[in-house]
């Protein structure tokens, strides 16, 4: 049975203070929600001080990026080491903002994937399409392609630690979210094709959530389909109010 897993992106927002203020607030609206996992994924900087606002809590903190080096000169970049030292257990990697944004290539995304299990760090790896390659009727090729370059070389055993964020690129942060039926059909895909890259049982266990405009009004809708173990959020994990009404849906 998979665990829900519900993570917070909060991409480059919040302050010192804020960054704070939103942990603490998290941290006592969920005290006691033990039966779906929950994550935070703040800026960089504010780690450090998100790490001591949820201590005592189970929510966990993850990474928005890293690099796959363990160290060395590479100006303005995070190790594996770096995030476990600041208590990081996941980190989102391949997020479309750094594929399109950024211009992250799979290959790249690869290394980072592989980095982060070897650290004993848990990866979210984030796949979905452009709104013109699901109207070109790409959506499943696209996905499953940067799913198999993005696992390249991972084993069947390092993908318990492997979560998969099933991102429309189309949905992110535009208020347009994907209907239940097209999120299920993309995870079913999704963990079909595991059974093909791995075994059924990788297939049963890796954990698939959707991401694009999930908040409050949709989770209970998203969260019903077979496949979707969870939730990327990202506005809606700005809000204490917002974020912990979706949690406590799931719970
Ligand atoms: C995200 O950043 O991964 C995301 C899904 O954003 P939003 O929920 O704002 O669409």
């Amino acid at each position: 049975m998979r665990k829900p897993f519900i993570a917070g992106n909060w991409k480059m927002n919040t302050d010192a203070a804020g960054a704070s203020a939103l942990a603490a607030g998290l941290a006592k609206a969920l005290a006691g929600v033990t039966t779906v996992d929950v994550a935070v994924c703040p800026p960089f900087v504010y780690l450090q001080r998100v790490a001591e606002a949820l201590a005592g809590s189970t929510i966990r903190l993850g990474a928005q990026d890293v690099y796959f080096e363990d160290n060395g000169a590479f100006t303005g970049e995070i190790s594996c080491a770096m995030l476990k030292d600041v208590c990081c257990t996941y980190v989102i990697v391949g997020h479309s903002e750094r594929r399109h944004v950024i211009g992250e290539t799979d290959a790249l995304i690869n290394k980072k994937v592989a980095a982060v299990i070897a650290s004993g760090l848990q990866p979210i790896l984030c796949a979905g399409e452009l709104l013109e390659e699901r109207e070109a009727g790409k959506t499943e090729s696209v996905v499953a392609g940067q799913i198999r370059k993005g696992l390249a070389g991972i084993t069947a055993e390092q993908m318990a630690a492997v979560t998969i964020a099933y991102e429309p690129v189309w949905a992110i942060g535009t208020g347009r979210t994907a209907t239940a039926a097209q999120a299920q059909e993309v995870h079913a895909m999704i963990r079909e094709l595991l059974g093909e890259m791995y075994n059924e049982r990788v297939a049963a266990q890796t954990r698939i959530q959707y991401g694009g405009s999930a908040k409050p009004s949709n989770t209970a809708e998203l969260m019903a389909n077979a496949d979707v173990d969870g939730l990327l959020v990202g506005g809606a994990g700005l809000k204490v109010d917002d974020f912990a009404a979706m949690i406590k849906t799931v719970a």
